[in-house]
C-alpha cells in the first residue's frame, strides 16, 4: 500500500516537473479535478488518441468517424435517460464533512476482501510450489471461500438495492459493514441521496428566451442521433460502427486520483450497430479486440483484467470493464457494453423520426442493437504514464529515472544532440533535424554534458538520442542511443530515418493487433 502511494506521488510530481500535466488555472490556486496538458502531455495524449483512432477507423472498413458538437438539443438527454437517471448515490460523513460515493465505499470494502483472498492464494502457491492447484484451493480453502463469498454477497446486495433505488438499504449496508470515513475514522453518516452529474448551461441572449442545455456527459449520444445520417450518406451496411473522440463533462462528487476522475475529460467511443439477436456474439468479439489493443502496447498482461457488471445500467444486457492496475489498484479503464436498441428506440420515440435499417439479407426493417466500446483518454494516459515511469539502479550504483513509454506513443521520437556547441556540430545537428522533421517529432538540446542530456530525454520518454561529434564531419555517422537498453551504436546519418521509423511508426504497431 505504502509503495503504491509513493509511486502515485512520483507520478504526480513527474507529470508536473517534466511538462506533462498542470493543474488548471494554477496561478489562481487551481480548479478542482480539472487539468491542462502541457507540452509533453499534449503529444502523448494526441498519440494515444491517434493509436486508438487508427486501430478503430483506419483498420476497419466498416467503421467510420464522427465529430459531433458538445452542445446537443436538450431532449437528447431526456431520451437517453440522463436527466432522470444519471445520478450517483452520495453520502456525507458528519464529522469530517467529506462527501463520498456510497457505491464506491462499498466497492472498496469488497476489494479489500478480494485482496485478502488473493494474499492467501499467493501464500499457498509459494508453499505448494509446482503442485499447487489454484482452482481447487479457491473452492476448498475455508478462509478463501469465506472472503470471496462475503465479497459476492456484499456486491450483490448493493447492486440489488441500487437497482430498486432503495437508498435506505445502501446506507444500512454501509452501517452493517461498519465502513468508516477514511479521513475521520468515524461511522457517523448522513442518509444516501441521489445527485445528478450533468452540468447545466444556457443558450441564448435573454433570460426569458434562453434554452436550458447540458454539457454532454458522454460522446455516445452524438453518435446515436447521427445514426441515420451516417448510415445513409455513407451507405453503411450492418454490422458497422461509428467512432468519435471528444470532451465530456461530469460534475463528479468525489473527484480524486488526479486525471483518473475529472470533471472535464475526453472519451474515445465506438458504437457498433448489429442485427438484433447477434449482439452477444459481437459483444464477445469487441471484448477480445479491445483487450488486444491494450496488450499490443506492452504494458504487461498481468495489469489488465475484466470485471463483468452485476449491476447493469438501464440500457444494457451485458457489460464489462477492462480494469487496469493503476498506482491505486485495479480500476476501470474502459467499458464495453451491449446497449441493446435502447438509445435508438428512445430517440425514435422522442424525435418522431425513424431510426431503422432496412436489411436486404433478411428483407426486413429493424432498430439495430448496439455494442459500445468506451475508453477515457485521460485514464489511458494515466495508465501509460504510471506504468512507464520507472526508477532503475544502474550497474555503477547510480539511479536513472526513465519513462519507458511505448515508442509509438512517445511525445518526442528522437533528440538531436551536438556533442559541443561549436566546431560546426550544431549546424550538422540542425541539418539532421531539417531532414527528419517531416516524419518525426524531434527535439534539440545543446546544453550541459551529454550524460545529463541523455537523462533529460529518458525522463520524458524519448526513445532515441542522436549525438553528433567531431568524427561526424569525417564519416557522416552519428551515435544513436536506445532509451531502454542504453545501448549505443554508430550509424550513418542516411540510415537514421529507417532505424527510427522501424521502431516508432504507427504501422509497425498496428501490425501487432
Ligand atoms: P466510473 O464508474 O469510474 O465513474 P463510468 O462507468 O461512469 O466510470 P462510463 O460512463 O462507462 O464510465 O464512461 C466510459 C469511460 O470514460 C470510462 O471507462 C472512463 O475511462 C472514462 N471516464 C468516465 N468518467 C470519467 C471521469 N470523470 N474522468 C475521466 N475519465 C472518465
Amino acid at each position: 500500500m505504502k509503495n503504491q502511494e509513493d509511486q502515485f506521488k512520483k507520478v504526480l510530481s513527474h507529470a508536473k516537473e517534466y511538462g506533462f500535466i498542470f493543474q488548471s488555472s494554477e496561478i489562481y490556486d487551481g480548479l478542482s479535478a480539472v487539468y491542462d496538458y502541457a507540452q509533453n502531455g499534449v503529444e502523448l495524449k494526441k498519440n494515444i488518441r491517434d493509436y486508438w483512432w487508427n486501430a478503430m477507423v483506419q483498420m476497419h472498413e466498416n467503421i467510420v468517424g464522427l465529430d459531433s458538437a458538445i452542445f446537443m438539443h436538450p431532449t437528447t438527454w431526456k431520451a437517453s435517460g440522463h436527466v432522470d437517471a444519471f445520478n450517483d448515490p452520495l453520502i456525507d460523513n458528519k464529522d469530517s464533512k467529506k462527501r463520498y460515493r456510497a457505491d464506491v465505499l462499498i466497492e472498496d470494502y469488497a476489494e479489500k476482501l478480494n485482496i485478502k483472498a488473493q494474499k492467501e492464494i499467493k501464500k499457498a502457491s509459494k508453499r505448494f510450489g509446482e503442485a499447487f492447484n489454484e482452482e481447487e484451493f479457491i473452492t476448498t480453502n475455508p478462509r478463501v471461500v469465506k472472503y470471496l463469498s462475503q465479497k459476492e454477497t456484499v456486491l450483490k446486495r448493493m447492486a440489488k438495492s441500487l437497482e430498486n433505488e432503495d437508498l435506505k438499504d445502501v446506507k444500512a449496508l454501509i452501517e452493517e459493514l461498519e465502513i468508516a470515513c477514511p479521513v475521520s475514522g468515524s461511522k457517523n453518516w448522513t442518509d444516501v441521496k441521489q445527485f445528478n452529474l450533468m452540468f447545466g448551461t444556457k443558450l441564448g441572449a435573454t433570460a426569458e428566451s434562453a434554452m436550458d442545455l447540458y454539457l454532454r456527459p458522454e460522446t455516445a449520444q452524438g453518435i446515436f442521433v447521427n445514426f441515420a445520417n451516417v448510415q445513409k450518406t455513407g451507405r453503411m451496411k450492418i454490422p458497422f460502427g461509428i467512432a468519435q473522440t471528444g470532451k465530456a463533462f461530469r460534475n463528479e462528487i468525489v473527484a480524486r486520483q488526479f486525471i483518473f476522475r475529472m470533471r472535464e475529460f475526453e472519451q474515445m467511443e465506438m458504437q457498433f450497430f448489429v442485427r438484433p439477436g447477434e449482439e452477444l456474439k459481437w459483444y464477445e468479439h469487441w471484448k477480445e479486440k479491445r483487450l488486444n489493443w491494450h496488450l499490443s502496447l506492452g504494458l504487461g498482461k498481468e495489469n489488465y483484467r475484466f470485471h463483468d457488471h452485476d449491476k447493469l445500467a438501464h440500457y444494457a444486457n451485458a457489460a464489462t470493464d477492462i480494469e487496469f492496475n493503476f498506482p491505486f489498484g485495479f480500476k476501470e479503464l474502459e467499458g464495453i457494453h451491449s446497449r441493446t436498441d435502447f438509445d435508438l428506440k428512445a430517440h425514435e420515440e422522442h424525435s418522431g423520426k425513424k431510426l431503422q435499417y432496412f436489411d436486404h439479407e433478411v428483407n426486413n426493417s429493424y432498430v439495430p442493437y448496439v455494442i459500445e466500446t468506451s475508453i477515457g483518454l485521460d485514464r489511458m494516459f494515466l495508465a501509460v504514464f504510471s506504468n512507464s515511469l520507472q526508477n532503475e539502479i544502474l550497474e555503477d550504483g547510480s539511479e536513472r529515472v526513465v519513462m519507458k513509454i511505448p515508442s509509438v506513443l512517445a511525445p518526442t521520437k528522437a533528440a538531436i544532440l551536438p556533442l559541443v556547441k561549436k566546431d560546426g556540430l550544431p549546424e550538422i545537428a540542425q541539418s539532421i533535424i531539417d531532414d527528419l522533421k517531416f516524419d518525426f517529432n524531434l527535439s534539440y538540446d545543446e546544453k550541459d554534458a551529454i550524460g545529463r542530456r541523455y537523462r533529460r530525454q529518458d525522463a520524458v520518454g524519448t526513445p532515441f538520442c542522436i549525438t553528433v561529434d567531431h568524427d561526424t564531419k569525417e564519416d557522416n555517422c552519428v551515435t544513436i542511443r536506445f532509451r531502454d537498453s542504453m545501448e549505443q551504436k554508430r550509424v550513418a546519418i542516411t540510415d537514421l530515418k529507417s532505424i527510427i521509423a522501424k521502431e516508432v511508426s504507427m504501422s509497425t504497431w498496428l501490425h501487432k493487433l
